[in-house]
């Protein structure tokens, strides 16, 4: 596969576009890191893991956060990015007007009609997710709460499954490992 030079400056802008809006934000787990390493370990995942070569998917992994959780519009993403980028971070952002359990149920439901694209972008993002619970969990979450995090990320990639078989053996690599870190 070749890449050009315009796929690696998008590349790039769209990791520099995501440390700007998140710049403020840390991740709330133990260590609280800042909130712009997510994001790159997702694309890090796609790209490392599951083989993923598709410019706009790693592009919209870099951003998949910055609707649901900065102060980005639809029209500034579609304006830097264009219009399939924003398409797969749409597909990939919460209603945040809903209830969060409503918002969780959501995500188990819509995860079978998702595109192929925004399938394995999910799938990152439950992979670094899952592997934070295992290594560092969130501050003051009972140990309940973590594993019912963990049965309902589950739930979610269950919806996944037949997209990217490696992202998806890692998966389950990352959630045995985690269940076994949470019951020591
Ligand atoms: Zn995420």
């Amino acid at each position: 596969m070749q890449f050009t030079e315009q796929d690696l400056e998008t590349i790039l802008h769209a990791l520099n576009f995501a440390a700007e809006k998140h710049q403020d934000q840390r991740r709330k787990n133990r260590t609280t890191p800042p909130y712009i390493n997510h994001p790159i370990h997702v694309v890090n995942i796609l790209w490392d893991i599951g083989g993923v070569r598709h410019i706009p998917t790693l592009v919209a992994a870099a951003l998949h956060d910055t609707l649901e959780d900065t102060d980005t519009t639809t029209e500034v993403l579609a304006a830097h990015f264009g219009v399939e980028v924003l398409a797969l971070v749409q597909e990939v952002t919460d209603d945040k007007s809903l209830p969060k359990a409503t918002r969780k149920q959501l995500q188990i439901e819509h995860a079978p009609y998702l595109s192929f694209e925004a399938k394995h972008i999910k799938l990152a993002d439950k992979i670094d997710n899952v592997r934070d619970v295992g290594h560092n969990p969130p501050v003051n979450w009972t140990y309940q709460r973590l594993i019912a995090y963990l049965d309902w990320s589950e739930a979610v990639v269950a919806g996944l499954r037949g997209t990217n078989e490696k992202l998806e053996v890692y998966y389950d690599e990352v959630l045995r490992e985690a269940r076994q870190l949470l019951a020591h």
